[in-house]
Formats: structure tokens, sequence, C-alpha cells
């Protein structure tokens, strides 16, 4: 297998990119190597620059869940491409994107499209603020909301429960407000809301997944919910990426729970940069131009990315794959759990609708301090070997693995060869 050509626009884009890539999970710094760069997709397929074939569970991080150039969406592509691209004025495609994600979420009346998942979160932030006059939030260990200063606290990093800045250049003042908490600990919330007063909001995804697949316990959610609503405290579901993953519409529907305000991105833009949140009309209505709370965006809504979006949601809804994702889901857990134990590897593995991934350790894996007791060397080993075998992989042992709708039996052979291939490598190390 060769990654010639790869390499080659690696060393070239390392000149004017910053370590070749527009967003550092790409850069396979946490596997070792140097990152691929791709030619194409189709389907569950994803082809590189020199040719290699591979299944796809990276589906672009998520929206890819009807597998890559979906026929009808790239009819609805073509169509609003032939109107133009950009008017800066609205279109009857915002409505309609609206109404279908209006519906598939109980507590949202309104909704805003923005043109991520970190602007959508880092709005919802400044609406729960607006709305309640208070400025603290609380947020989970492990959980990733986007890249904005407030938020760049133990997002997914070794920095653990400390309101200390994630990233160099957020200053400790924009982090003074963000208190943190344990996933599926709700005393390590109470504590939090104890000691602290003007708290607006607390903000969660419903399922993580950007400590590997972490699932809520108990419920977790519930309690949660209930917690927040006693103290006068928005609860915000960031359901960027559970968002239509489990269920047509959110997480947090399936865990009896409705959030004060959603965040959503990622499928609901079908490959193009889309975000939104959204809430019930009394906290929308905060939202500029019908409120003081100021949000805008030159492209925000944009034309193709609607149509994109409407044509994804329709598939979704009239294609119904959810039960196949729990099977196909059941079946990789299967292939991975029998892989290890035939190779005495210790391996733990959490699902969610389409999201699911192995953990190298023998702890149940419930928060970001148990998805830390991973074995990432392994991960690294095992990462290479699938690559090898066929399989994408996302480049790092803390993100979830997509499935898409489209995988076939074929393609589940082909996985499960791969994973008991890679598992045997493991077992050597
Ligand atoms: C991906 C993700 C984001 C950020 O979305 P971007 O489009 O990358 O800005 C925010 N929250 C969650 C839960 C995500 O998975």
């Amino acid at each position: 297998m060769s990654f010639k050509n790869s390499e080659k626009l690696y060393k070239e884009g390392l000149v004017h990119l910053v370590g070749a890539v527009n967003s550092p999970v790409r850069a396979f710094a946490s596997v070792g190597g140097n990152p691929l760069f791709i030619q194409k997709a189709k389907g569950s397929k994803i082809v590189d620059v020199d040719s290699n074939r591979y299944i796809d569970l990276v589906l672009s991080y998520g929206p890819m869940i009807l597998g890559h150039k979906h026929k009808t969406v790239q009819k609805a592509i073509k169509k609003a491409l032939k109107n133009g691209y950009t008017f800066g004025a609205s279109t009857k495609n915002e409505i309609k994107l609206a109404k279908i994600v209006c519906d598939a979420f109980p507590g949202m009346d309104k909704v805003r499209f923005v043109n991520s998942g970190t602007e959508a979160v880092l709005s919802a932030l400044r609406l729960a603020r607006a709305f309640t006059g208070k400025d603290k939030i609380i947020k989970f260990a492990g959980c990733y909301h986007g890249h904005s200063d407030a938020l760049l606290v133990a997002a997914g990093s070794g920095l653990a429960t400390l309101s200390i800045p994630g990233s160099k250049g957020v200053p400790n003042d924009a982090v003074k407000n963000t208190l943190i908490a344990e996933y599926n600990n709700l005393e390590s919330v109470k504590r939090q809301i104890e000691e602290h007063k003007d708290i607006a909001a607390i903000i969660i995804e419903p399922v993580g997944g950007n400590m590997g697949v972490v699932i809520p316990q108990d419920n977790f959610l519930k309690k949660l919910s209930v917690l927040a609503k006693e103290n006068g405290i928005l609860l915000i579901a960031d359901e960027v990426m559970t968002g239509f993953r489990s269920k047509f519409g959110g997480a947090q529907e399936l865990f009896d729970v409705e959030a004060d305000i959603t965040c959503l991105g990622k499928v609901i833009g079908g490959g193009f940069p889309v975000g939104a949140y959204g809430a019930r009309n009394e906290i929308m209505e905060m939202v500029s131009p019908l409120g003081d709370m100021y949000q805008a965006g030159t492209l925000s809504g944009n034309p193709i990315a609607m149509a994109s979006g409407i044509a994804t949601l329709k598939e979704l809804k009239s294609q119904d794959p959810y039960q196949k994702f729990d099977e196909i889901g059941d079946k990789i857990e299967g292939f991975l759990l029998n892989s290890a134990k035939k190779y005495g590897v210790d391996v733990v593995v959490n699902r969610f609708g389409s999201m699911i991934n192995p953990f190298f350790t023998n702890v149940k894996v419930e928060d970001f301090t148990t998805a830390q007791t991973s074995d990432t060397e392994k991960f690294g080993v095992f990462f290479w070997e699938m690559i090898k075998k066929g399989i994408f992989l996302p480049p790092s042992q803390f993100e979830a693995w997509f499935l898409c709708s489209v995988l076939s039996e074929q393609d589940l052979d082909i996985i499960k060869n791969a994973i008991d291939a890679s598992m045997k490598k493991v077992s050597k190390m």
C-alpha cells in the first residue's frame, strides 16, 4: 500500500497551511504518521490520492450519514446551484429546513441557522445569558462544544477539572465563568450549584461523542434537567453530533428530557457548513431582530447548504435507517469484542445509534477520566492496521466512528476481517 501522493501533498501543504490541515484532528498527531489526502468519495467508500479505497467510518465526523454523494441530495444541490449561491436575503428553503428541524424537536418553536457547530453553541450560550441575566455556565469534562473561548476548558484535553484555558490565547477572564462538572456525576453538578449563585446554563452533549462515545447512566440527563429547572438554570443540549443520529430528531428525547436550548450541526447540513440553535418562542424572541441578543452571519442559511440539509433530512426520514444502525452497531461491537477476547486484548465498546468506538481498557468508560484509561498507543497500532486493511477511521482514540446508511453486508465482512487482523496486531505489541 503506497501513500506516496499523500506524503507529497503533505509536504507541499506544510508551506502555506498550518500543519497541512485546516482542523487539527486531521493531522494524525495522536496516531503517528502523515495525514491522508482524499481524492473523492461515494456511498460508503472514500478514496485517497494514491487511489487506496477505504470503507469510510469517519464520514466527515458525522455529516455524511447517508453515505457520500447520495443521489437525491446531489440532485437538490445541483438544482439550488442553478439559482445562485448566496443573496444576503431570505429564501424559501430556510423556512422549509426550519420547519423540518422544529417539527423534530418538541421543545423548539424557532431556530436560527448559522455556519458551524461552534457558532451554534457560542450563540446558544449568549442567548442563555441574555435570557437569565446570569453569567456562569457549567460544562462537563471531556465534552467538546466547538472552539470558542469560553468553552475551551476541559474540552477533551488533559486539563480535567480545572477552570483554566485549554488553549493558549484564551484569556483567564474568558473562562472564569465556565464551571466544570463530571459527566454522569450529579453530585459534581450540585456542588457547583451550591457554590455559585449566578449560573445561566448547563451545557451537555446528551451522549458524549468527543471523548469517545460515553452514554448517560442511571437517568443522568433526566436528573440533570430536574436539577437545572429547580435552580432556574437553562439546560442546553449540544446535539451537534447526536442530532438525527439515533432517531429522527434529538437524543434528548430518547432520554426523556427536553432541553431549553438545542444546538445542531453536522447532519443538518448534509455535508455543507450549517449549524443551528433553537428553543421555545419565549427564549428565541430574545434574538435579534426580535430581541436584544445580537447574532448575525453573512452566509447564514446559505441556499446551497439549506438545499443539502433539507434533502438529507427528508431522505433520512423516509429511509428511517435507525434500526439498521442499531443492528450494524451491534455487529461491529460483536466483531470488536470477539476479536479482543480471541487475542486477549482489553477492550470496552460504547455505542449509540450510528456512533460507536472501542476503548483499549478494562474499565467501564462513563466519563472523561475513565475514557482516558484507554491505551492510546494500542489505538495507534490498531488504527494503522485498519487503514492497511481498507478501513478509514478517525485518527484519534477519542473520536466516535460513524456509520452510514449504505453500509452493505460485504462492507461489514471487510470490517470484521480488518478488526480481527488489527486486534491481532495489537495483541503482539
Ligand atoms: C463537532 C461538534 C461541535 C463543533 O462543530 P463545528 O462545526 O466543528 O464547529 C460542537 N459540539 C459538538 C458536540 C460537536 O460534536
